[in-house]
């Protein structure tokens, strides 16, 4: 059994092993340090509390909202319930709200479902960013590739950022959809959407955000942005992996990808998942309040994350140093003299998970394509990512361990693989 230890206070300077490696085997323990939660967050108690509350009662249907019947409305008020609380969250009225099966979904169906809306009006032309996740530049690009449609993608500053005037100049009098992420996933760079959101009003062009990692830590409102659709992934925030929200504004066209039950406007078939919905509306609800003062938390232990990290020899801080124009959550370094590849590993075994560049759609090492865009270099990259649950003696352990594995690795000849 993995149970999980936080050794507080510094690591012994120049021991031969990490500390809490050693006092974990003593204890016969897994010790773990997990910073990555832009990859995956740990579930809040009230998201927990509301799928117990529809799972564990052994002998009741969970119910289908379609159905008529007791159940099926106990369930259909249940994710009305949700859908009204998500909405008042985003700042979005309860029949924009669709319930994804998380980002990816939710992405692909404000790319590919304004597109081809678009395209029924003559609209065959796509903006999107160079530093957008996959869920968002695979799509346009499979659109661009297989469809007929055209692709202009916007590159970025040193910083990660998006130009406004950028991505304005892009737009043509046949443009089906922008989009442009609230937050970027790796380096944590903010965009000035609200700007946006109103200039592309203004002409009329669908605006899509993808702000599946803006919203643990960042008001996210779609009504101040001017966005007419916005993607959210419960898993980042507090909720259960596998469900999400599209949230798409009534009045514009958007073609479903599912054909069948009718369910959410027609916009997404397929039978409402009553306790996953409600267990997203209760993450949701649970880090909106929580929102400011975790905020405020994680700029302090990130600060700290980062004056420890760089007073490393040979590392530095990437992306937006305002803090208004980058996440609280996200800290992300370049590493001289050390083998990319072969720091994960050894940060990994000696108990502390973090990502190199951005974990969804890894697996293997390979060149980013968010720091391609903006030019950053180095021999490594880490991105550190904290969340609701992160502590001050979790950082100070992650800043122990990276300084040991960092300076052993170049002890080593800086590890590099064959
Ligand atoms: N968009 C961004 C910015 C992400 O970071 C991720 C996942 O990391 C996704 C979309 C995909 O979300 P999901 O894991 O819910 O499919």
């Amino acid at each position: 059994m993995r149970t999980r230890l936080v050794v507080t206070g510094r690591p012994a300077a120049g021991g031969p092993r990490p500390r809490r490696e050693v006092f974990g085997r003593i204890l016969g323990v897994v010790t773990e340090l997990y910073l990555d939660h832009a990859a995956t967050t740990v579930p809040r108690p009230e998201a927990r509390a509301a799928l117990s509350r529809w799972l564990e009662p052994a002998d009741e249907p969970i119910g289908n909202p379609s159905s008529t019947h007791h159940a099926g409305q106990r369930a259909r008020v249940a994710v009305e319930e949700a859908r009204e609380a998500i909405a008042l969250a985003l700042g979005a009225h309860p029949q924009d709200v669709v319930f994804t099966s998380g980002g990816t979904e939710a992405d692909n169906l404000a790319i590919k479902g304004f597109a081809w809306a678009g395209a029924e009006r003559g609209r065959r032309h796509l903006v999107t960013t160079a530093v957008e996740h996959p869920a968002v530049l695979e799509p346009a690009r499979w659109l661009a590739a297989h469809q007929g449609f055209e692709l202009t993608v916007v590159g970025v500053d040193s910083d990660g950022r998006v130009d406004v005037e950028h991505v304005l100049d892009a737009v043509r009098g046949d443009t089906a959809v922008v989009s442009v992420m609230a937050a970027n996933n790796e380096l944590g760079a903010v965009n000035d959407l609200p700007t946006l959101g109103v200039a592309l009003r203004e002409r009329g062009v669908p605006f899509h955000t993808d702000a599946v990692q803006a919203f643990a830590t960042r008001d996210v409102d779609a009504d101040a942005w001017h966005v007419d659709a916005l993607s959210l992934s419960a898993h980042k925030f507090g909720g259960p992996v596998g469900t999400g929200v599209a949230v798409l504004r009534r009045g514009v066209p958007v073609v479903p990808l599912t054909h069948g039950g009718q369910q959410d406007r027609g916009v997404r078939s397929g039978t409402l998942a009553a306790a996953l919905d409600a267990s997203c509306a209760a993450a949701v609800v649970a880090a909106s309040s929580d929102r400011d003062r975790l905020h405020e938390r994680l700029s302090a232990l990130s600060d700290r994350l980062t004056e420890g990290l760089e007073a490393v020899d040979g590392v530095r801080r990437n992306g937006p140093t305002a803090p208004r124009h980058r996440l609280a959550s996200h800290v992300h370094v370049s590493i001289d003299g050390v083998d990319g590849e072969a720091l994960t590993f050894a940060l990994d075994r000696a108990g502390l998970a973090v990502s190199a560049g951005a974990a969804c759609g890894a697996g293997a090492q390979k060149a980013s394509h968010v720091l391609e865009a903006a030019g950053i270099g180095g021999d490594a990259a880490v991105r550190f990512s904290l969340g609701w649950t992160s502590t001050l003696a979790e950082v100070e352990g992650a800043v122990g361990v990276f300084s040991e594995v960092v300076a052993e690795l170049r002890a080593a000849g800086g590890g590099a693989v064959a």
